[in-house]
């Protein structure tokens, strides 16, 4: 029989895509929302740090495995930020719309060459809440802060992060094409492989 993970994430999209990924591995991903869960208390200062915190919160109230990702926006000319703050950069119930105008208006007059930023994302998984080594995976995304819009697929931060590669937004990417670049692509492939061989 499969074993269960649990996906310290309420999002229904990631719980889809994490299950499809691993279902050669005889793994069942079920979604933290099964459970009646307290929020997990995310106080550590990097990506890393917070996926480690969720995935032992949900290791710990369900007594299953559990994997948690965590995932942001890093600019170089904000020292970091919004990083670990992203979702929330403009308020706690900021809208994507809120967060991205609060970024353009902070990088205001700004020149092309000081708009560097990348997305970033760390995955863990743990076998257990005391697990002392976890399996922990990233993924790194280069691009450049654009000063309006441009795209309409992707979400919060996509219609600004600029590929020069690609002469596009991400938000201008098909979905399939934008999951085999990003950096939730790249640190779940990776995390796919390190699974492989654990
Ligand atoms: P979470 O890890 O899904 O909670 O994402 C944190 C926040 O980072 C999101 O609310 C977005 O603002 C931003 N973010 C993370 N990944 C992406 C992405 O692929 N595109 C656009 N914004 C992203």
């Amino acid at each position: 029989m499969a074993s269960k993970v649990v996906l310290a994430s309420g999002n229904r999209g990631k719980v889809r895509e994490i299950g499809a990924l691993l279902a050669g591995l005889d793994f069942e991903v079920v979604p933290q929302s099964d459970f009646d869960l307290a929020e997990a208390d995310e106080s550590g200062l990097t990506f890393v740090e917070n996926a480690i915190i969720k995935a032992r919160h949900a290791a710990d109230q369900t007594g299953l495995a559990a994997i948690a990702d965590d995932s942001g926006l890093a600019v170089d000319a904000l020292n970091g930020a919004p990083g670990i703050y992203s979702s929330r950069f403009a308020g706690v119930d900021a809208s994507d719309q809120q967060n991205l105008d609060k970024l353009l208006f902070e990088l205001s007059g700004l020149p092309d060459t000081q708009r560097t930023a990348r997305f970033q994302c760390a995955i863990v998984y743990m076998t257990h809440a005391a697990d002392p080594t976890p399996i922990i995976c990233q993924g790194s995304w280069e691009g450049r802060i654009l000063s309006e819009s441009r795209g309409a697929n992707g979400f919060g931060y996509d219609p600004v992060f600029y590929l020069p590669d690609h002469h596009c937004t991400s938000a201008e990417l098909a979905p399939a094409v934008k999951n085999s670049l990003s950096h939730r692509g790249q640190a779940l492939r990776k995390l796919l492989a390190a699974l492989q061989s654990h």
